[in-house]
């Protein structure tokens, strides 16, 4: 067998990815599997953005670019950061990765050193702490309780800080809880970072356009614009346009970050696929009429999953104020037994009996950083969600 590097054998594979695997497997076997852990748009991508694509090819747009991303993707950035956020960026601030994933990783390779710290609020996205450990970075968990609004609060981020924390991470709206931080939340915790010249802010954004209830997103350079020089904006093409396959995300931050992932890139993928940058400036600077539509409808989605998993006994349910998942607490269901005589010991347990009893496949929260918990997706259609929480609800009655 193969020696693999210590780091690698360390890393956990991400949750969902494997989730999809089993799912696909067991669809694969014939079994009928009802899938909430989709953690992607299963919508199509605008035809206009297509069109975009195809055009390029056609123009011979199929070669290496820039590293940091082909002029003109740059250019819609700025003007989409100025537009959306009324952020002003320079060209130089802006680098295109294949997927806001890679700029993340890439942020963390060009600024951990052994044994620096990157603090986390949990329940977190699934990568975070794997990308740290993996540089060496020591992920800090701070939890940040439904009674809380699942957000860090600026007295849980002063305690956590340390001579060694070198980022914080924030992520709203948050995937797994929907949680969504307003401007003065952020404020408050801007305030604490003022007092930590020493610290970086990475403010995944990725969510940004999937937002309920007329709430406005804010992040935390919109928020507190002092802190525009130490922070790492992370946004991208998957979520608000249905693009997850094209693999393009970006990240903005102050030049010397900007340059260090650049020179990771050049080293690694060289540059985003020259195709799926041409179709993302289509998306950021062609209408928005899907952005909005897919709003909509995830909001329909929203409330139907929420109605429907808030009226099963056991889930305790906050409605999410943004992406595309809720996060029910199922705290009353540990320690109930399974029909076979199994006892739910975990959210983990809960889960599993899920997929087997009621074939619905939905992520523990363990996964995610708080527990018990579990993750369900609604990017999925409404006749699923339908029958879906039918099965659960069905699955649960049988447990005593
Ligand atoms: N950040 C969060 C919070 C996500 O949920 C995801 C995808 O699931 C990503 C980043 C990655 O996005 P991309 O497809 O741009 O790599």
């Amino acid at each position: 067998s193969t020696n693999l590097a210590r780091r690698v054998n360390e890393m956990k594979p991400s949750a969902s990815i494997a989730a999809k695997k089993k799912v696909t497997e067991l669809q694969a076997a014939g079994h009928q599997i009802i899938d909430f852990t989709v953690g992607e748009p299963d919508l199509d991508t605008p035809g206009h953005v297509i069109d975009a694509a195809v055009q390029a090819m056609r123009n011979g747009e199929t070669h290496y670019t820039a590293t940091p991303g082909t002029p003109a993707l740059r250019a819609a950035i700025v003007s989409k950061f100025l537009r959306e956020n009324n952020i002003r960026y320079g060209v130089d601030n802006i680098v295109v990765g294949s997927g806001a994933k890679q700029i993340i990783l890439s942020a963390f390779e060009a600024t951990l050193d052994e044994g620096d710290e990157v603090i986390i609020p949990a329940p977190f996205w699934v990568s975070y702490p794997d990308m740290v450990k993996l540089y060496g970075g020591r992920p800090v968990i701070v939890t940040c309780g439904q009674a809380d609004g699942f957000k860090l609060t600026p007295e849980a981020l002063d305690a956590a800080i340390t001579a060694k924390s070198r980022w914080l991470v924030l992520n709203s709206p948050n995937n797994p809880t929907g949680a969504v931080y307003t401007e003065s939340e952020l404020k408050g915790l801007a305030d604490v970072l003022i007092q930590h010249p020493q610290l970086l802010v990475l403010t995944d954004d990725i969510y940004e356009h999937i937002l309920f209830n007329d709430l406005k997103f804010t992040n935390i350079v919109q928020a507190d614009p002092k802190l525009i020089d130490r922070t790492l904006v992370v946004n991208g093409m998957s979520k608000a346009y249905a693009m997850t396959g094209w693999r393009v995300g970006y990240g903005a931050g102050p030049v010397d970050l900007i340059n260090a992932i650049v020179k990771l890139l050049g080293q690694s993928t060289t540059c985003a696929s020259s195709i799926s940058q041409a179709a993302a400036v289509a998306a950021l600077d062609g209408k928005q009429t899907f952005v909005t539509s897919a709003r909509a409808e995830y909001l329909r989605r929203r409330n139907r999953m929420f109605e429907l998993l808030s009226a099963i006994p056991g889930f305790t349910v906050t409605p999410p104020d943004g992406a595309f998942y809720l996060y029910p607490c199922v705290e009353e269901l540990i320690d109930l037994r399974t029909p076979q005589g199994q006892v739910l010991a975990t959210d983990l347990d809960v889960s599993l009996y899920l997929l087997e009893e009621a074939k619905v496949a939905v992520l523990d929260g363990t996964a995610y950083g708080l527990s018990p918990y579990l993750r369900l997706s609604f990017a999925t259609s409404q006749s699923a969600i339908e029958a879906g929480c039918e099965k659960i609800a069905a699955a649960v009655a049988k447990l005593r």
